[in-house]
């Protein structure tokens, strides 16, 4: 009996020790933070916007980086590795970390390396471009190799949004017509591969505005002001521009690259065309007088 009694106050004794003992309030409480799941974060400093694509040299923008003089020609020099490397990760390029937040909604595609020449490393998918607080739409997103995509984002920051404020509405964003298709020149069977096949092209009917309007590029109704700064512009920036009266396959819409030519030569062919509005045509002489009525 008495053991039993000793039993049961050991019991007791050990279940008041596991019991929670209160907890005197701290004198000086220390402020609780949350607990690091990783490495802290390496701060992000955003690059000029000149680093990612050429921009025209009126002053207004800054001019490109210029090449290190060791650095080969083409893509080599962003640090990718050669196609067929391999299912490894992708290296995100200069180009890409250039290609901050603050200037698009970008993210990295899987190098193309396809027959018919159409290849292309460093390869993105552009879904918009950020202005201010905005964002400037590209429907569908675009896939394009990240120096082309950078030179679209320079020029509808930098260009294409004070252009459009002709209309009294934001820019929205452009109608994509066509960015990276495996194909020849004008989808020509045998032709040279496109620069759309190099993921370096891209192919746009349209502007659209915050306020639903959808300007046409190729519309003769629309103001030729409009048109022709929207000509200028691309022009400036892009190695080849394509529109209305070039080959008879752009009398839709407005093709521009960023293909590489001997002496950076460029090709500039877009007809910005008037409404023709037909005149009358003259009173015959041997008409009968024209009734009062
Ligand atoms: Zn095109």
């Amino acid at each position: 009996m008495r053991s039993k009694l000793a039993l049961a106050g050991l019991m007791v004794a050990a279940a008041a020790s596991l019991a929670p003992a209160p907890v005197p309030p701290m004198k000086n409480p220390v402020p609780l933070r949350p607990f690091p799941r990783s490495a802290p974060p390496v701060p992000h400093i955003p690059p000029p916007l000149s680093e990612i694509a050429p921009s025209d040299a009126d002053g207004a923008v800054p001019l490109p980086r210029p090449r290190p003089q060791a650095a080969p020609d083409g893509l080599a020099n962003l640090g990718v590795p050669s196609i067929g490397a391999g299912p490894e990760p992708q290296p995100l390029t200069p180009c890409f970390l250039a290609l901050t937040a603050e200037i698009g909604v970008a993210e990295p595609a899987p190098p193309i390396a396809l027959p018919n020449s159409c290849d292309a490393l460093d390869v993105v998918k552009l879904s918009a471009v950020n202005l201010d607080r905005r964002r400037l739409t590209l429907t569908p997103p675009a896939l394009l190799r990240c120096p082309m995509a950078g030179a679209l984002a320079n020029w509808m920051r930098t260009d294409v949004a004070a252009i459009a404020q002709t209309f009294g509405a934001p820019l929205k964003g452009f109608d994509n017509y066509e960015s990276f298709e495996c194909r020849g020149r004008n989808r020509i069977a045998g032709a040279k591969t496109s620069e759309h096949g190099k993921a370096n092209a891209l192919d746009i009917r349209a502007v659209l505005l915050e306020d639903g309007r959808r300007v046409e590029l190729t519309d003769p109704e629309v103001p030729k002001e409009f048109r022709d700064s929207m000509r200028a512009s691309a022009c400036d920036r892009f190695a080849t521009v394509l529109g209305p009266g070039s080959d008879g396959y752009h009398e839709s819409h407005i093709h521009v690259d960023l293909a590489e030519r001997r002496n950076n030569y460029k090709l500039c062919q877009w007809d910005v065309r008037v409404l023709v509005i037909p005149l009358p045509r003259p009173r015959p002489a041997e008409a009968p007088p024209r009734e009062e009525l």
